[in-house]
């Protein structure tokens, strides 16, 4: 019998340097040490291994404190040349058995992933070789006779089958979306035409989704290149119409490797010189380059990245002899393990179908989303209102903000006037939520009304928590018969879901209210009903986690602990995910209650950490967690309990949280939304029409397992908690055990003799 091997495990990132990648390490190094594994720390990636002393080390808790906020690696990365070669992996391997390491976590790009399936490949051989070298034994062999790894895709590109998203792309894409802002406010001051080049060789996700969320006017990508003949004729024929009607700047987004339907590549250069000859204007170009891996990760990045460390710890220490190496991405919001050999070959088959010109199939793999931001992209630049398809009547869609403001609420809007005009309808703004219905402040809207609202934050339709009641109910109604008003669209949080829904209720009393009716969820504190996300959360998530990393550097200096109130009113979505990316220690919840004896064992764990040298506490609090146990009384019991030990302060972020410019996702998630909503309320208009039906369609829009979905307006009831104003079942409650177990370092923590300090 062999001796049980040890569960040591090593971890490195490879590749190009992605933004996320240090939350991935963290989280994979703690979730190892909790259960009992040892972790080696590898250094300048694969080339670590090879070169093995000082460039592998034995990692504690505390080795991966205080990176959260960082962009690039703790770790280092390199590109190996060594490695590519046999020779390389085997003294790679060689290396790994002589540190008993039998377990890899691998956090790189595509090459890097592929990299980690040739050494789990050539494993068996290399050690086989190194056997008949005699260098090493046939115990040592048997000890070490497979090696398990998972991998993580940390690359900013997206361009890896097998996850949705990589660690790194979301940041990459706030570098691109503000680097897009700023370009377009210059632009329009001088009504110049841009051409920007944003990274990625392959995927054309930077530059598409660059472009949808920050307006941009036309976007150049590998899978999908423009129609064959005049492509550059007809691009600028669209710039121009979009010039004619009042717009003031041009901008065009190119990916690195943009091509045309022939392969020929499509440089920025080209393309200025391309709007230069046909638009006779100035046109300048910008090459984003690094910027673009650069700065702080972003909150998604942070959560997605420690999800996946995790999850990848967990998969390499229960790895068995012959298991398959993995890959853990994200699908359809959930965490998966997919083959490592496959998704690696499929990558490949795509870019093969790119290098072949088979752009249909590369399409069809990117998947629907991706095709759906497409086809969205190509309908928002296109200026000129079209007649309605000959089966549909021109609809007058009255389209309201409402509920506390949401960043993205703009976007949301804009994108529905666009996308309802493009499809021949009339869009009408309702003014002041549903103040406007009330007081008949309806105007109708077109492309230009919208111009340059894709970036800003805020509702400029304006907002309230007006629901009509009793007189109002027949205003309403009067001003919709006024405006011959044949659908409704709320984009809103709970108050506007409400106000939607007692219009709902009062059909029978106004037939004016017998329309369409479709609720968006947008509110920052993602408390709707049939929606896993609502426009807005993400960027306050974001605003969040900028603040508390600002404070936790100012807690350092001083031993301070800082109890952090954000909003979300009674649901915990903001503080938990904000502690998961700030790396809170403790998240108090309205969910899960607070109770004297938690109070009592958090001081204890504080004292504990601040007499071993921890220099920082941070603990998140929902704003509604407890009605007695309020953030002013936590900061003062601690204080007094902390004696000499460390000092409390309290920060209340307030509404900052509900201000600022939407996060790229916020703004695609609305681009996506309205996308639907145009289509269902067709739909809904159609089937009334075609039946005479007495009950028209009535529903909420949201995200679910990553797609668009409904839910009818009658079941809202049933599924949000009234009084508490949160749905009954949340997803993310799911995610808990996570945040707790890489925040509150458990028995293995105190085994350690050397104890540092990070929240
Ligand atoms: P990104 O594209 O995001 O910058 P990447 O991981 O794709 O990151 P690469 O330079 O392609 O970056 O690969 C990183 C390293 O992975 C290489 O230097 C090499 O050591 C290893 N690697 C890549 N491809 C292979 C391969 N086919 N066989 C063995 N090792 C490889
Ligand atoms: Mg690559």
């Amino acid at each position: 019998m062999v001796p049980a091997t040890p569960a040591r495990l090593g971890v490195l990132t490879s590749g190009g340097d992605a933004q996320g990648m240090n939350a991935a390490v963290r989280s994979a190094v703690r979730a190892a040490l909790e259960v009992g594994a040892e972790v080696y720390g590898i250094y300048e990636g694969f080339q670590g291994i090879i070169e093995g002393g000082s460039l592998v080390r034995p990692f504690s808790w505390d080795s991966v404190g205080g990176v959260l906020q960082h962009g690039g690696t703790l770790l280092g990365t390199a590109r190996s040349p060594d490695f590519v070669n046999r020779e390389g992996r085997k003294k790679a391997v060689y290396n790994l058995i002589q540190l008993e390491i039998n377990r890899l976590i691998v956090i790189g790009g595509d090459g890097s992933l592929t990299g980690a399936q040739v050494l789990r490949e050539d494993w068996t051989s290399l050690v086989e070789e190194l056997i008949a070298e005699g260098r090493l034994t046939p115990l040592q062999a048997e000890k070490h006779s497979f090696l398990a790894v998972a991998g993580l895709v940390g690359s900013i590109d997206n361009d890896m089958f097998g996850t949705d998203m990589t660690i790194g792309t979301d940041t990459a894409l706030h570098r691109i979306t503000e680097a897009l802002d700023a370009i377009t406010s210059t632009a329009a001051s001088h009504q110049r035409a841009f051409v920007v080049e944003v990274m990625g060789h392959h995927c054309g996700y930077l530059a598409l989704m660059g472009a949808l969320a920050s307006g941009a006017d036309f976007a150049l990508i590998p899978e999908s290149p423009p129609n064959l003949d005049e492509w550059e004729e007809k691009m600028c024929s669209l710039l121009r119409s979009g010039r004619e009607m009042g717009r003031r700047d041009s901008i065009v987004v190119v990916a690195e490797g943009a091509h045309d339907r022939h392969g020929k590549p499509i440089s920025s250069g080209y393309v200025k010189d391309v709007l230069t000859r046909y638009l006779g204007e100035e046109a300048r170009v910008t090459v984003l380059g690094h910027v673009q891996r650069g700065g702080s990760p972003s909150a998604y990045d942070r959560v997605l990245a420690t999800l996946l460390g995790a999850s990848a710890a967990d998969a390499v220490l229960k790895a068995r002899p012959g298991d398959e190496a993995v890959l853990i991405g994200i699908q359809n919001n959930k965490i998966v393990h997919k083959s490592l050999a496959d998704c690696v070959a499929q990558t490949k088959e795509v870019n093969r179908c790119i290098h072949e010109c088979d752009f249909e199939q590369a399409m069809q793999y990117r998947g629907k989303a991706y095709i759906d931001s497409f086809r969205i992209l190509r309908t928002l630049i296109r200026a000129n209102p079209r007649p309605p398809r000959p089966d549909q009547k021109r609809l007058r869609v009255a389209v309201i903000t409402g509920g506390a403001p949401a960043p993205g609420m703009n976007a949301a809007t804009r994108a529905m006037v666009r996308l309802l005009e493009d499809s021949g309808h009339i869009p009408l703004g309702v003014k002041r939520g549903c103040r406007g219905l009330i007081n008949d402040d309806i105007q109708e809207m077109n492309w230009m009304s919208v111009n340059g609202w894709a970036p800003t934050g805020g509702a400029e339709l304006g907002s309230s928590r007006k629901c009509p009641e009793g007189a109002e109910l027949y205003a309403a109604a009067q001003s919709l018969e006024r405006h011959q008003v044949d659908a409704i669209v709320m984009i809103g949080g709970w108050a506007g879901y409400h106000a939607i829904h007692r219009l709902y209720e009062e059909r029978h009393n106004f037939p004016a209210f017998n329309i369409p009716l479709l609720c968006i969820p947008a509110s920052i504190n993602n408390n709707l009903p049939g929606s896993e996300l609502s426009i807005g959360a993400d960027t306050a998530l974001n605003s969040i986690v900028e603040v508390v990393d600002k404070i936790k550097q100012s807690a350092v200096a001083f031993n301070r602990c800082f109890i952090v109130e954000v909003m979300g009113r009674y649901c915990g979505y903001l503080a938990l995910m904000s502690a998961i990316a700030t790396g809170a220690e403790r998240v108090y919840l309205h969910e899960e209650g607070i109770t004297l004896r938690d109070l009592e064992r958090d001081i204890e764990l504080l004292k504990q950490g601040f007499q071993q040298g921890k220099r920082l506490g941070l603990m998140i609090r929902n704003e509604s967690a407890n009605s007695f146990y309020t953030t002013p009384f936590i900061a003062a019991l601690f204080d007094e309990e902390g004696g000499d030990l460390f000092e409390v302060r309290q920060s209340i972020l307030g509404h900052l949280q509900q201000g600022g410019n939407p996060s790229p996702f916020d703004r695609i998630l609305a681009a996506r939304l309205a996308w639907e909503a145009v289509r269902r309320i067709e739909e809904m208009a159609q089937r009334h029409q075609a039946k005479g039906y007495a009950e028209v369609g009535a529903v909420c829009l949201g995200i679910q397992e990553g797609d668009v979905r409904s839910t009818p307006l009658y079941m809202v009831p049933r599924l949000m908690d009234a009084e508490l104003q949160r749905p009954y079942e949340q997803w993310w409650m799911e995610l808990r055990p996570v945040a707790r177990m890489l925040a509150q370092p458990g028995p293995a923590y105190f085994r350690q003799a050397e104890l540092g300090g990070e929240a």
